[in-house]
């Protein structure tokens, strides 16, 4: 789960960690009362959205598709600038890097006090699953496309690994403080901040935070400038205040309505459209569609659980995407009936209009009885039973078989 800067920032604040005094808010009247009562001359006007690159993006009429504002976040220098900045951002789409051609609505602003900056860093803290530890990234080149960097110069990236049962020792935090070139007061301002952040980091049960920005600023002292926090969504039972800060317009909203339905479906950018049970036969599939050269439409694991109406909701789901070209359904039955599932694939083909070839691989139980349902159903079907088989024949349905 992902959540905006405007409450990483309050987490921040709450641990320790230096930021900038800011408001959030949703209408150009608060931003202005927020300007007033920040008291700073120049302050910062933050479109606030799930995505990243807001600085160097762009704003949109949602309507005519004109460009309203160059820039996502603005430096305004006067009270006037404030009410220009905000009442151009907020109802605006916002086009990043990161957001997609079609952009992000902004409906929250997040007005900061303006920073004095002496030089941009960049901080990350993150799982390391191949170490089995937490690691923190730091480097020189902050403010800009670290993609970028970690391409171009992989040396400018400095990288400390630790165990989240230790937390991060000052030994470590020190290293990293001297491989960025931070000295005294400044040194010691990183040291504190970088364990709070790690401490932070566990006890909320995060994922990953980035920092980009992080500043030194004109006194010496280490800010977060930027701030980006999602959480490992496994510890959500932890966690019960989440969902107060979740922000569900943010989210894909086929992804929202398929987990309602209990199924875990993510987006993806082929024309294949997949329907598995069990996330581990869901990434298999996949790959074998790659192997065939085809390309994935979305992972869909309909669970273990699955029954007629999640198997009906799944293939409306998957018809829903325009892209969609072909579908291959690959079941292994354990305590799920492929004969079950065969019937509510006739079912739902019928209810949601099929039209697209459609492969079924059945393995495991009643997976014979399965398969004589389909071939001898009405239904356009190809049935296989190998997930080789699967891969070629899907991706050789659509016409897109490699040599
Ligand atoms: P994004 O990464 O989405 O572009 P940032 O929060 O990093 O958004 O802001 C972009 C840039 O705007 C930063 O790199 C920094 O130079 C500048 N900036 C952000 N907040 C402030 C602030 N409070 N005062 C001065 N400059 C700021
Ligand atoms: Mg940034």
């Amino acid at each position: 789960m992902n959540i905006h800067e405007y409450q990483a920032k309050a987490m921040f604040r709450e641990s320790g960690v230096r930021v900038q005094q800011g408001e959030h808010c949703t209408t150009v009247e608060q931003a202005l009362s927020a300007y007033d009562s920040l008291g700073s001359e120049i302050v910062a006007v933050k479109s606030q959205i799930h995505a990243g690159g807001r600085g160097k993006g762009n704003l949109y009429c949602p309507n005519s598709g004109d460009l309203i504002l160059e820039g996502g976040v603005k430096v305004a220098f006067s009270r006037e600038e404030v009410e220009e900045y905000a009442s151009k951002i907020l109802g605006h789409k916002l086009v990043t890097k990161q957001t997609g051609p079609s952009g992000k609505m902004v409906s929250n602003l997040y007005v900061e006090s303006g920073c004095d900056i002496a030089h941009e860093f960049y901080l990350a803290l993150l799982i390391d699953r191949e170490t089995e530890s937490l690691l923190m990234m730091g480097s020189t080149e902050g403010g800009v496309d670290i993609e970028e960097v970690a391409e171009k110069t992989p040396e400018a990236i400095h990288k400390e690994w630790f165990q989240p049962s230790m937390g991060l020792d000052e030994e470590k935090a020190g290293s990293m403080a001297d491989s960025l070139g931070l000295k005294g007061p400044s040194r010691d301002s990183f040291v504190e901040m970088a364990g709070r952040l790690a401490s932070m980091f566990v006890d909320k049960d995060c994922s990953m935070i980035e920092i980009n920005p992080l500043v030194l600023s004109g006194d010496g002292t280490m800010v977060a400038l930027d701030a980006k926090v999602s959480f490992d969504d496994n510890a959500s039972f932890r966690h019960p205040w989440w969902h107060e800060i979740r922000d569900i317009s943010e989210e894909s909203e086929v992804e929202v309505r398929a987990h309602e339905q209990g199924l875990s479906y993510v987006d993806l950018d082929g024309n294949i459209g997949c329907l598995v049970n069990g996330a581990g036969l869901a990434m298999a599939t996949m790959d074998v569609i790659k192997m065939y050269g085809g390309e994935p439409a979305n992972f869909l694991d309909i669970g273990g659980g699955a029954d007629s109406e999640s198997i009906t909701a799944a293939f409306g789901i998957i018809l829903e995407d325009p892209s969609i070209e072909g579908i291959l359904v690959n079941i292994f039955g354990g305590i799920i009936r492929c004969d079950m599932v065969a019937r509510s694939i006739i079912e739902a083909s019928k209810e949601t209009g099929l039209e697209v070839p459609l492969v079924v691989r059945f393995s495991g139980t009643n997976h014979e009885e399965g398969r004589i349902v389909l071939d001898e159903s009405d239904l356009d079907v190809v049935t296989v039973s190998t997930l080789g088989a699967a891969g070629e024949a899907i991706v050789g349905a659509i016409g897109g078989l490699l040599e």
